[in-house]
């Protein structure tokens, strides 16, 4: 490959590519799943990588959902600096609850688009096309989903237009991905997958498995074509349910509704997105608009101690610990532990999609999740702390 200088892309500076470079992203990947995948004999190639190139546990943005993540992976950057702090919020400026998933709400650009501005050659591949225009946001590049894949993008991964609900929509990012790396070895390729089956299945449960099995043959085939692998997880999973398999549930805005008075406060939960069948829109994390005059700080305490509750902050304290934009979140943040989620309104989740158990995420019980590469990494200073969102800095600037 050419050589060329190095680049800073938010504040950080990135070596160009040495060899063509793999980031996958893996959606909902609890660190569990590739013990369980190897410990079964189905992952080879993870097996392998986990002795010879090297494995960190990093930590994911809070609130531990899908775009916030993948967008701090693409910029290298938090919320703060992004803006994408959920897949939904409430617009103060519009005054209305929308999605969050088009470009003019990003506030940074990407590694990406830096890079192919700068001549790399960047591919991107994403299961869902939610998250496709904002990690295609300024790239001059190949950028597409399995959701909306045309006839020649369904043809290269050798595969019929999955369902959005499916193993199969992830599996076409690594198909896609494998055969797109062989004919045309972009420089910087980014894969990202949904988080489908980790909702449904728990670790070393058989389609958990066999979806490692499954990814695990397309890392190997994209290792052979000569590809460094950087692969992490966007965040964790859960289960969030009690011994009967009835989801764990703090009705938030009916809770609110009660002390307040009917739609007095406003919960919002960033998880909201087109596709809540197999979660129900229920998560982990939820941020409250108060009423005028309300005391916040007393109302934190109240919800703090609600059972289930594992944070109940201000605003300004949450964003501050979470890297988050204040002028995106409610006046509370509100964080539930590892068993239990937070809804709105019991009348506003239609549970009657949920065929399996809930397991979900957004809380710092999801915060973990692997960072796994198959080239050793050197130089990281001692006790650093290392997020999801350092991957291109490992991968470009301290692999050997
Ligand atoms: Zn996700
Ligand atoms: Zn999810």
């Amino acid at each position: 490959m050419e050589k060329r200088p190095s680049l800073e892309v938010n504040g950080r500076r990135y070596r160009w590519p040495r060899e063509p470079l793999v980031v996958v992203c893996v959606d909902g990947s609890e660190g569990a799943y590739v013990d369980q995948a190897v410990r079964a004999g189905v992952a080879p190639w993870f097996a392998r990588t986990l002795k010879q190139g090297a494995a960190f546990v990093a930590e994911c943005v809070v609130p531990s959902f899908t775009n916030p993540n993948n967008l701090s992976i693409v910029t290298g950057a938090p919320p703060a600096l992004h803006g994408i702090c959920g897949n939904y919020f409430y617009d103060r400026e519009s005054g209305a609850e929308v999605m969050m998933n088009d470009p003019k709400y990003l506030r940074a650009g990407t590694l990406l688009a830096a890079f192919a501005a700068a001549g790399a050659s960047v591919a991107v591949i994403t299961a869902k096309d939610k998250l496709r225009a904002l990690l295609g946001h300024g790239l001059a590049g190949e950028c597409f989903s399995a959701e909306k894949a045309n006839e020649a993008q369904l043809a290269l991964a050798g595969m019929a237009r999955p369902s959005v609900y499916s193993a199969e929509l992830s599996q076409f990012v690594f198909a896609a991905g494998a055969a797109l790396f062989e004919s045309r070895r972009p420089d910087l390729m980014y894969l990202s997958t949904t988080d489908y089956v980790q909702h449904k299945a728990a670790p070393g449960a058989p389609a958990a498995n066999a979806f490692y099995a499954m990814m695990d043959r397309y890392l190997a085939r994209l290792e052979a074509a000569g590809a460094a692998i950087a692969l992490t997880a966007d965040h964790g999973m859960n289960d969030k349910h009690g011994p009967d398999g009835s989801p764990n549930v703090i009705y938030l805005q009916d809770v609110l509704d009660g002390w307040l008075g009917k739609g007095a406060a406003r919960v919002i939960l960033p998880i909201t997105d087109p596709y809540v069948v197999h979660h129900g829109a229920l998560g982990s994390f939820a941020t409250a608009y108060l009423p005028a005059g309300a005391d916040a700080a007393a109302l934190a305490a109240r919800i703090a101690a609600l059972p289930g509750i594992e944070l109940a902050l201000e605003r300004a304290e949450a964003c501050r610990r979470f890297e988050l934009p204040e002028d995106r979140m409610g006046d509370l943040v509100l964080i539930s532990r590892r068993d239990t989620v937070i809804g709105t309104s019991v009348s506003r989740h239609d549970l009657s999609g949920l065929d399996a158990p809930l397991r979900s995420h957004g809380g710092v019980s999801e915060q973990k999740v692997p960072l796994i590469f198959n080239r050793r990494i050197q130089g990281l200073a001692p006790g650093r702390r290392l997020r999801n969102f350092d991957v291109f800095d490992l991968a470009l600037n301290h692999a050997e």
